[in-house]
C-alpha cells in the first residue's frame, strides 16, 4: 500500500492543445494516437472554438510580446482540442513530445516537426511549468481533480 501511494505521487497533469491549424489539417487523430502511444492518460478533452477574449485570457502572460495579437487571432480561427494529460513527469514529457516552438528547429520525430507549419502555426501547446499547468488546467477545466 505504501509503494502504491508513492507511485501515484509521481503522477502529474499537464495541459495540452491541438491548435486550430492541426485540427483544420485533420491531424487530430494522429496526434492523439501519438499521445496515447507515449503513455499519457487523457483525463479531460474538449473540442472548442475559442473566442479572441478566451485566447487573450489564456495567453495573458504573453500580452507584451509583439506576436500577442497575431497569436490570439490565430488561436480563434477555428476549433481546437483542449486536453488534460496525465503521466509521470507529464509537463516535461509532453514538451519533449511536442518539440521546439519553431517547427524548423524541432527534433525529428516530434509533433511540431511533423505537423507544424511555422513558429506560430505549430500544431500543439503544452504547459511549461507546474504553475502554468495549474493555471491552464483551471482556466479550461475548472474543478478538475489533480489527485486521486
Ligand atoms: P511554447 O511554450 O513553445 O508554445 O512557446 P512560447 O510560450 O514562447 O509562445 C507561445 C506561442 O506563441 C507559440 O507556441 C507560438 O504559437 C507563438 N509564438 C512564439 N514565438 C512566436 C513568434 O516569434 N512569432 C509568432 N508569430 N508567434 C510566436
Amino acid at each position: 500500500a505504501h509503494l502504491l501511494a508513492y507511485n501515484r505521487s509521481l503522477m502529474e497533469m499537464t495541459f495540452a492543445i491541438i491548435k486550430p491549424d492541426a485540427v483544420r489539417a485533420r491531424h487530430t487523430g494522429r496526434i492523439i494516437e501519438r499521445i496515447e502511444e507515449a503513455g499519457f492518460t487523457i483525463r479531460a478533452m474538449q473540442l472548442r472554438h475559442l473566442t479572441v477574449k478566451e485566447a487573450e485570457g489564456f495567453y495573458a502572460v504573453h500580452k507584451e510580446r509583439p506576436f500577442f495579437a497575431s497569436l490570439t487571432t490565430f488561436m480563434s480561427t477555428g476549433p481546437c482540442i483542449l486536453m488534460a494529460l496525465e503521466s509521470e513527469d507529464a509537463i516535461k514529457k509532453w514538451r519533449g513530445l511536442m518539440g521546439a516552438t519553431d517547427p524548423a528547429k524541432a527534433d525529428a520525430g516530434t509533433l511540431r516537426k511533423e505537423f507544424g507549419a511555422s513558429i506560430e502555426n505549430n500544431a500543439t501547446h503544452g504547459s511549461d511549468a507546474p504553475d502554468t499547468a495549474a493555471f491552464e488546467l483551471g482556466y479550461f477545466f475548472p474543478g478538475i481533480q489533480f489527485a486521486r
